[in-house]
């Protein structure tokens, strides 16, 4: 693909800027959590449909799931719109400007095939529930990748990276289940189900001298009982499990299973294992959109930087990228470095500044898409690496 495609592309979402700063500015300020994305989606899609668009909502079964698509015959290239909020920092993962870049690559794809009579096909998925619910995982059971040959999705960070991949992820709620006693009383009748909490710990910080450097495990104590004198018939814990090798997450989990049983056998309490959210897989970044994707924003005067090791993160997006060639690279909402979920990262996600750079980034992955759609030696090199 020439640069002059880019150039288009560009040209044509920056004389949407309005429209689309409209988009992104009305999400940022109507955070939704998972699955109850309705504004974001209704917004989402009548700004499609005002572009000439007719947006199939709700799609996979998911009331705030979404699909629009342009173009016809082969291949197809999916982009992935995120447009859920966390619980108490509003957008601090900046899901605004993914919905605002996707949507505006989207069109930006659509009008390029359309006036040049290309063949292909650009297609937009809105993914509800990112942050917790995976719904791109639940949209793949549900068929959503089915003739999709390709995908990509840019995210906002702190800087302009390549997707360098991403931490598989397990989820797990642990209640134990003990006996109330009076903790001074009568102890001896008591099961402290508090300790077999604590010894789980304990056991995971044991078993952390063992694992691979890029491997994660964090937790946080849900309910610890109830008062010091009373021996907490009840305690429980909730645990995140990340790897980015996808054979590690399974030794990682089995062994945290492991030492919950170990728990269970040193005070008597019994363990209630419940998962928590749906797994992720890691995420597979593809080289050759990588490197179309930093040719882009290159082109259009954005620096980045090569990471010294891959993301340790988790994204639903790591799913697809297992069953389809795809990438999840970043662009910056500040100049310096500011941690992701956070008041400063919201904050962040609504300046000129962000907008802007979602606006290249945006122009760059409408770039990758249609070189992907129109040049053939630049999709088998795709193909190949992702059958590698
Ligand atoms: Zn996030
Ligand atoms: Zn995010």
């Amino acid at each position: 693909m020439t640069m002059k495609a880019l150039d288009s592309l560009n040209k044509h979402i920056r004389e949407n800027k309005t429209d689309l700063r409209r988009l992104s500015d009305a999400i940022w300020t109507h955070p939704e959590l998972a699955y109850e994305e309705k504004f974001a989606v209704s917004q989402a899609t009548e700004y499609l449909r005002k572009a000439g668009f007719s947006p199939v909502i709700p799609y996979c079964g998911l009331e705030t799931s979404f699909k629009a698509e342009s173009g016809s015959g082969k291949p197809t290239f999916a982009i992935f719109a995120e447009y859920d909020a966390l619980p108490d920092v509003g957008h601090g993962c900046g899901h605004n400007l993914i919905c605002t870049a996707a949507v505006a690559a989207f069109c930006a794809v659509a009008a390029e095939l359309k006036n040049k009579n290309l063949p292909g096909k650009i297609v937009l998925l809105g993914s509800p529930a990112e942050e917790s619910g995976g719904g791109k995982v639940k949209m793949i059971e549900a068929g959503c990748l089915e003739g999709i040959d390709a995908a990509m999705m840019v995210h906002p960070s702190w800087r302009a990276t390549p997707d360098t991949g991403s931490s598989a992820i397990t989820r797990y709620d642990v209640v134990f289940h003990g006996k109330a006693s009076h903790a001074a009383g009568a102890p001896e009748l008591g099961i402290n189900a508090l300790s077999a909490v604590n010894l789980l710990f304990a056991g995971v910080n044991a078993y952390r001298e063992q694992i691979p450097e890029d491997a994660r495990m964090h937790g946080i104590i849900t309910c610890g009982g109830e008062a010091p004198n009373i021996t907490p018939a009840k305690a429980s814990c909730r645990f995140f499990l990340r790897s980015t090798g996808e054979d590690w997450i399974k030794k990682i989990e089995k062994r945290f299973l492991d030492i919950v049983h170990g728990a269970e056998l040193m005070t008597g309490a019994t363990a209630e294992i419940i998962p928590f959210n749906v797994p992720y897989m890691s995420r597979e970044p593809n080289a050759a959109l990588n490197r179309t994707y930093l040719e882009g924003i290159s082109a259009l005067g954005m620096k980045y930087i090569l990471p010294a090791h891959g993301g340790r993160g988790s994204s639903d997006f790591g799913n697809v990228s297992h069953a389809v060639p795809g990438i999840h690279p970043y662009f910056p909402v500040t100049d310096h470095e500011i941690p992701g979920h956070s008041e400063a990262f919201r904050i962040a996600s609504g300046t000129d500044f962000a907008f802007d750079n979602a606006l290249t980034a945006a122009a760059a992955m409408a770039n990758t898409a249609l070189t992907y759609l129109t040049d053939p030696a630049f999709k088998a090199e795709v193909d190949a690496g992702f059958k590698a």
